[in-house]
């Protein structure tokens, strides 16, 4: 299964990068998810609980 980000259309390829979804992947089952840079827009914090960079302390 290749993950889809459901905000960008992008697909997430096996080293972890997030490219451009193309027809090559056309009978491959997606799962739908969200890149980073979409979790970011949508959800900064999420984001940041995610990456462990949560500092926040107050
Ligand atoms: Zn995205």
């Amino acid at each position: 299964m290749i993950t889809l980000c459901a905000w960008c259309k992008r697909i997430r390829t096996k080293d972890g990068r997030w490219e451009s979804a193309d027809e090559e992947h056309s009978n491959t089952i997606f799962t739908h998810g969200i890149c980073p840079d979409c979790l970011k827009e949508q959800d900064p914090q999420l984001y940041g609980e995610m990456l462990g960079n949560d500092e926040e302390d107050s």
